[in-house]
């Protein structure tokens, strides 16, 4: 009963609709976001109501579209999504790219998630599967239940956030209109105001320090020497940048 101090609760003529204040209460302060502006004060103009034993907690039916955003973080809303780790996934948003224009929808639909989600201020971890084959095939092992059970395609853009798979273009643009995707993403650390990493400019690739990018390795000496392909590197010559992949 700690939310029903005198600043919260006044008395005023019932509305028809229980108003639901169990967000301020004590009962859900451990949920609440501490970044979140003061509900109070957006609740100003509000009518609150005491506490009614019979009230029905449960009635998703919110008059004012105004609750839905004050409502406490949609708990389920973990676990509206499956949990498809991407290696290194825990803590953070990955997204399945391509920067091949071949298909120019899919090129598209990755720009359009990519611009989405940066948009949202946070760090991204971008993997390119037309940079990297070991990419390709990280998304289509990640993805092979869903193609088997939905019919989707392993084609990105796809997107992970902290171990779930979230979906493709149009589940991402739809969650982040309606503000999950945010909601989603709490904790996981903000990009810095200047954004690109340091190390590649934000490519998240560099060349690969041994061969320079050749692929190719002289092993041996003299006349016995050979040529082998550089074993640090991918079919491209590049290497996963240290600091931000
Ligand atoms: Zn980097
Ligand atoms: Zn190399």
């Amino acid at each position: 009963m700690s939310g029903l101090d005198g600043e919260s609760f006044r008395f005023t003529p019932l509305p028809k609709t229980p108003v639901k204040y169990k967000v301020f209460g004590g009962e859900n302060k451990e949920n609440s976001d501490p970044n979140r502006r003061n509900p109070r004060k957006i609740l100003n103009d509000e009518v609150l109501k005491p506490l009614d034993p019979n009230r029905d907690d449960s009635d998703p039916n919110l008059r004012n579209p105004r609750k839905s955003f004050l409502k406490p973080l949609d708990l389920k809303l973990d676990e509206k999504f499956e949990r498809i780790c991407p290696p290194g996934g825990e803590n953070r948003v990955v997204i399945y790219t391509t920067s091949l224009r071949g298909v120019r929808r899919t090129f598209e639909a990755c720009n359009a998630v990519r611009a989405a989600v940066e948009s949202l201020g946070v760090v991204v971890c971008e993997r390119d599967v037309s940079m990297d084959r070991g990419f390709r095939e990280e998304l289509v092992s990640l993805m092979a239940k869903r193609v088997r059970d939905d019919g989707v395609a392993a084609l990105p853009p796809r997107v992970f956030v902290k171990g779930m798979y979230i979906g493709g273009v149009e589940e991402v643009l739809r969650l982040v209109e309606d503000g999950s995707f945010g909601e989603l993403i709490r904790g996981i650390p903000r990009k810095k105001a200047d954004g690109a990493c340091d190390g590649c400019g934000g490519l998240f690739f560099l060349p690969c320090f041994r061969c320079d990018g050749s692929c190719k390795m002289v092993k041996g000496w003299g006349s016995a020497a050979i040529v082998v392909r550089c074993s640090e590197c991918n079919e491209n010559g590049l290497v996963p940048c240290p600091i931000c992949s």
